[in-house]
């Protein structure tokens, strides 16, 4: 296999010498010029702009619109469909959870689940109503697939039905965790065929009579990201199938993608936690002497760089992988499930360095680890994961 290119610019040399930057393994340095200079203006941004302002709506369980108009007009709205490498997209989703993890998270799957699937399984008049809106983050979307009694057993279970009756289809049942659910333009529903009984996509505006949207409230992290129940007792043109999405293969194949973006989610989750561990280690004093002259705070620092080395070590490989198109629902279910709980484990590390502040989100380590409880569990458990990387692993199915 081929070495990567390396790129090494003046910036990129300031950050191998800095030592507090997170990017310990200079994944970066392999980016093309371009790119390297795009990554380091999403990371000035949202550095400036996204990490303190998103505490409060994060503690009031707001969506400010704004940010996310502001970033789309940085392109993150269209990191799917721009041509941009897997490397360039993974480490702007890291960038983005550093400063933000509710953000990324919707970011991450407006670009995976619903762009992605509109590009690759709609029809080419779907792709010119919804995706240059969407590409803007003008307009927004919900992925419609898990339901109050069906979650990790979605692929059998899907109990919302879609009926083709006189060129129309009715589609009637309930959505639950859907993000966005309650602001988005346009929601991909998946619905059984009460025909030939398959999983099927279909594109449904959300200001069609009978989709009804309420939030669910009292999350204890990703308080950023509108979830939602979502009931639907609805018709819709036959026009809104999505041609390609004709099965449950369909959903998966972007699952796939999706759990690797979670990775990449722990990947900046990991570098928030540093960089809020390590300057409250050096700035706060206990006996006299700054908390990083502490052994065991050291050990602890120590533990969260080399659980983000690990991480991002792994991440890059299975980029390569990804470009190659190689990446496998295995490789892509041990990596969430992984660096998800490595995440949970830093974040806990972080918690403790901080004291009794590392419980109280405006010191961002308690937002960040309520965040990181919430991606361990989305796009597939942990544990479903770990099954399903399991069975890959053994030949064996452990789900029942
Ligand atoms: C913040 C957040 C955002 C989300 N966003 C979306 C979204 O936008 N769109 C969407 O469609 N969905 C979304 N989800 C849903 C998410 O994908 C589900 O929560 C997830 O798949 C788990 O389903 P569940 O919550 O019903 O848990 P359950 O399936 O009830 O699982 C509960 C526990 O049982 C375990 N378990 C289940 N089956 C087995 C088994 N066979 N063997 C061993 N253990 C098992 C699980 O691992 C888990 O630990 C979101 C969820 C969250 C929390």
């Amino acid at each position: 296999m081929p070495p990567r290119a390396t790129h090494t610019s003046a910036k990129a040399k300031t950050a191998q010498s800095s030592n507090n930057h997170p990017d310990l393994l200079e994944l970066a340095r392999h980016l093309s010029a371009a790119e390297f200079g795009r990554l380091h203006e999403i990371e000035t941004y949202v550095q400036e702009n996204i990490r303190q302002q998103s505490v409060e709506p994060w503690n009031q369980e707001a969506l400010p619109v704004e940010m996310l108009h502001r970033l789309g007009d940085l392109g993150l709205g269209e990191l799917f469909t721009d041509g941009s490498s897997q490397l360039f997209q993974g480490l702007a989703h890291a960038a983005l959870a550093r400063a933000d993890v509710s953000l990324s998270s919707i970011i991450g799957i407006h670009n995976e689940l619903i762009v992605g699937t509109i590009n690759t399984l709609g029809s080419s008049e779907q792709r010119e109503r919804w995706l240059p809106g969407l590409k803007r983050l003008t307009t927004l979307g919900a992925f419609c697939l898990t339901e109050p009694d069906h979650g990790s057993d979605i692929a059998g279970g899907l109990a919302t039905s879609a009926t083709l009756e006189g060129g129309h289809w009715r589609i009637r049942g309930s959505k639950r965790w859907i993000g966005l659910g309650t602001v988005a333009d346009v929601a991909v529903v998946w619905a059984r065929d009460t025909a030939d009984h398959q999983i099927k996509g279909f594109l449904v505006p959300t200001d069609t009579p009978g989709y009804q949207a309420q939030k669910i409230t009292h999350k204890t992290g990703l308080r950023i990201m509108q979830n939602a129940e979502v009931e639907l007792d609805l018709s819709v043109p036959e026009s809104a199938l999505m041609p390609k999405a004709t099965s449950f293969a369909a959903t998966s194949e972007g699952l796939r993608g999706s759990r690797a973006w979670v990775g990449w989610q722990a990947v900046g989750a990991q570098q928030a936690l540093f960089d809020i561990a390590r300057s409250y280690a050096v700035t706060r004093e206990q006996f006299g002497k700054p908390l990083a002259s502490f052994q065991l705070i050291q050990v602890a620092l120590a533990t969260m760089a080399g659980n983000l080395a690990v991480s991002t070590a792994f991440m890059g490989e299975l980029t390569r992988l990804q470009e190659e198109g190689r990446l496998t629902m295995l490789r892509a279910s041990l990596a969430k499930a992984t660096l998800t709980r490595i995440a949970r484990e830093s974040a806990a590390s972080a918690r403790d360095v901080l004291g009794g502040n590392g419980i109280l989100s405006t010191h961002e380590v308690a937002k960040i680890a309520g965040d990181i409880d919430a991606i361990f569990t989305y796009e597939g458990s942990h544990g479903i994961n770990m099954l399903i990387a399991g069975r890959d692993l053994t030949g064996v199915s452990a789900f029942a």
